[in-house]
């Protein structure tokens, strides 16, 4: 490729100069006019799959506007992105960018990267093992990705996928983000907090770093509001191909949606032509009931029906159960038997994150779990809560991608026109952002107030937040970051968590905090199964600990080290083995961070009195402000709010202490506080 090509498609050059000569040459390197024989990144031959799989790329509806794509790109500093889920923005759009860079970039030693952020983990190593594969390079090399805890990606990573937390987290260290020259906020439509501050924190960087680009992807309207917030920034839609969805209500509200669900599947199989259903659910628990049930049911209807592959998908999902849901329906049974369907249940995350291709039926509950925060009395809680109108359009959607569709909502038309919120709140509105302003000082940032947000959060959310973070230490009298608060703010924990474990050291209980603070990070190591409640319950009785539920969960932790780690000692203990592998992976990384900062680990003498004292110190330390006392009444009221609260029916607590420290306060029927331990006033 001579040096005067390369000319021709650069891209940071003064945009107006070299946006009008001859692009159409350039702008297809590689997969354009001829035919490639020779990978460049590896220079082995492609596979044959390679060419395959290039084949069904270019059907995809953003290679019609590849050339469009790369001139707005080399016009502008910054666009706008929008089309239909599945249209190929997050597998197609960063290597049309790769390679408009590469070609730029003459100089193979010249480090540069794109950058594409995604909200949610599985979808970043999802949509990154595509990518690879499309690419055919070995996934963490030329193409990597970056989640929470787990870095694939070397020196030679030229594109990366990251959670946007991950991009901000880089940024914290290396505020302009120096090695990016392009960076993609995929799904920016779901406005997570961090895609949101990321938002604010670029159009600065954009300001000082004219070499660098910024592509905002997102799939619908939410695209003028960000057109709004980059002011200048061109739009470019991509044409999708969506066949019509026909959409079905049911006349009366359903009581339970679940069974709702199973009832509706069960019917789409028997009645409805081949196609395969999807199933939106709140999360795994239910997810995984629900699977069980279907299979079951469809079971018992013996050899009328075809045969179904039923398909669970959830964020912790392991990546080889995840790869499931892009295999095939079963073939039938017999050669002229009815034909299989592929039945996936999924949480929202198959919205818009990840397409599956093949599926015309989508039954819709209307519910997704979603995050609420009262400033006022410090409360967030995930809850099973109503969708909005425009997920709800999101999901009938899912439907029409390959063939005309149908869509069940489990609700009634009225209820979509009257109840149903428009959109989704963004998260920075729902939020409890402490964590949030920890990482804005890290930033840099000394004036919230004047911080450019996409949309501001209320000012009592952003003063709470001070307030802790002033209470904790992490930040002094007049808002700046101290010393604490910046080691604080290396830990990607809850900042009352963090602090309990910057404390540690100093109450010589620091291995055991890691544990506590991994434990608690990690979903609910106990399982209840229905049919052997009494047992399981007395399983966990096993593990309780008389000063309280943390105490508990350390003694679960040390167990299952104690015992290698088993799988069948899990079994028989009740205890969830992949809650127990995530803590333990927590805590190796939570443990490198300690190292990073200088904090040392140790542990008081087991058979000293102290020894879950100073760790019961240690907690308070971090916890002072979830507080409760007993009232002569008989229930707690929590200190900072005076709000009465009740211990969790799950603790193991039952003497009632004078002072406790909570992890969580859950809303239900009554306030109840959740994992609670015995303190002591004086502490
Ligand atoms: P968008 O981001 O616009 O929603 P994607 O780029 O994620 O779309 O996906 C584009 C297409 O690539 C999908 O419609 C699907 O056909 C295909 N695809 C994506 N990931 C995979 C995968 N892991 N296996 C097979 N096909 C995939
Ligand atoms: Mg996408």
């Amino acid at each position: 490729m001579g040096t005067e090509r390369k000319r021709n498609v650069s891209l940071f050059d003064d945009a107006t100069a070299t946006g009008t000569n001859n692009r159409a040459n350039g702008g297809t390197s590689v997969h354009g006019g001829g035919v490639p024989s020779y990978n460049r990144w590896n220079g082995r031959p492609y596979t044959s799959t390679y060419y395959e799989i290039l084949e069904k790329r270019k059907m995809l509806p953003v290679w019609q506007q590849k050339e469009e794509f790369l001139k707005m790109l080399r016009e502008n500093q910054t666009l706008i992105l929008v089309g239909e889920t599945g249209c190929g923005k997050s597998t197609q759009i960063p290597q049309f960018v790769l390679e408009a860079v590469e070609l730029e970039s003459g100089d193979k030693r010249k480090k540069f990267m794109v950058a594409c952020t995604l909200p949610r983990r599985i979808a970043a190593m999802s949509v990154c093992r595509r990518v690879a594969n499309e690419m055919d390079v070995t996934i963490g090399e030329e193409v990597g990705y970056s989640i929470l805890f787990e870095d694939c990606s070397s020196e030679k990573t030229v594109l990366k996928y990251l959670t946007d937390d991950m991009l901000l987290r880089e940024a914290t260290t290396d505020p302009s983000l120096e090695r990016c020259k392009v960076i993609i906020l995929d799904e920016a439509h779901e406005r997570t907090l961090a895609t949101d501050v990321l938002c604010g924190h670029l159009k600065e960087v954009l300001k000082k770093r004219p070499d660098l680009k910024l592509v905002v992807m997102s799939a619908n309207l939410e695209a003028e509001k960000f057109q709004s917030y980059f002011v200048g920034a061109p739009l470019m839609k991509v044409q999708g191909r969506l066949h019509p969805v026909e959409i079905f209500y049911t006349q009366e509200p359903e009581r339970d949606y679940l069974e709702a669900a199973i009832r509706t599947v069960v019917q789409i199989h028997m009645c409805e032509p081949p196609g395969d259903i999807l199933v939106f659910l709140t999360g795994e628990e239910e997810i995984e009931d629900v699977c069980c049930k279907i299979a079951k049911e469809v079971r018992n209807m013996g050899d009328q029906v075809g045969p179904v592959k039923v398909v669970p998908l959830y964020p912790t999902l392991s990546p080889a159960m995840q790869q499931k849901i892009y295999e095939p329906a079963p073939p039938p049974v017999t050669e002229d038997g009815p034909t299989g369907r592929k039945i996936v249940v999924s949480t929202n995350i198959a919205e818009t994150s990840l397409t599956i291709d093949g599926i015309v039926y989508v039954i819709d509950p209307g519910f997704a779990k979603q995050k609420f925060y009262n400033p006022r009395v410090r409360v967030e809680s995930l809850l099973v809560s109503p969708i909005s109108k425009e997920s709800a359009q999101q999901r009938s959607g899912r439907a029409g991608r390959t063939q005309p569709g149908k869509c069940f909502r489990l609700y009634t038309e009225r209820s979509f026109n009257n109840d149903l919120q428009p959109q989704t709140y963004p998260e920075i509105l729902r939020s409890n952002l402490a964590n949030t302003v920890l990482t804005l000082k890290k930033l840099g940032v000394d004036d919230l107030v004047h911080f450019d947000f996409v949309d501001p959060p209320a000012p009592e959310a952003l003063m709470r937040a001070l307030e802790v973070l002033n209470y904790l230490g992490a930040l002094d009298d007049v808002g700046k970051l101290t010393k604490l608060g910046g080691t604080m703010s290396e830990f990607p924990l809850d900042p009352q968590i963090a602090k309990m474990l910057v404390v540690s050291p100093s109450f010589n209980c620091s291995n055991e905090i890691l544990s506590i603070a991994a434990m608690l990070s990690a979903p609910n190591c106990f399982i209840r199964p229905r049919e052997t409640l009494k047992a399981a319950d007395e399983a966990k009785a096993r593990f309780g600990h008389i000063d309280g539920d943390h105490l508990t969960l350390l003694n679960v932790y040390h167990a299952y080290k104690q015992n290698n780690e088993d799988q069948s000692w899990c079994n028989e203990n009740f205890v969830n083995q992949r809650a127990l592998r995530f803590a333990d992976n927590m805590r190796q990384q939570l443990a490198r961070i300690m190292a990073r900062s200088n904090l040392r680990l140790c542990s008081t003498d087991f058979n000293s009195r102290d020894y879950y004292v100073n760790i019961r110190k240690a907690m308070c330390a971090g916890y002072f402000m979830k507080v409760a006392h007993l009232e002569r009444t008989g229930h707690y009221l929590t200190v900072k709010n005076n709000q009465v609260v009740h211990l969790h029916p799950s603790s193991c607590l039952d003497n009632k202490p004078e002072w406790v420290i909570y992890n969580e306060f859950v809303l239900t029927s009554r306030n109840f506080i959740r994992t609670v331990t015995d303190v002591r006033g004086e502490w």
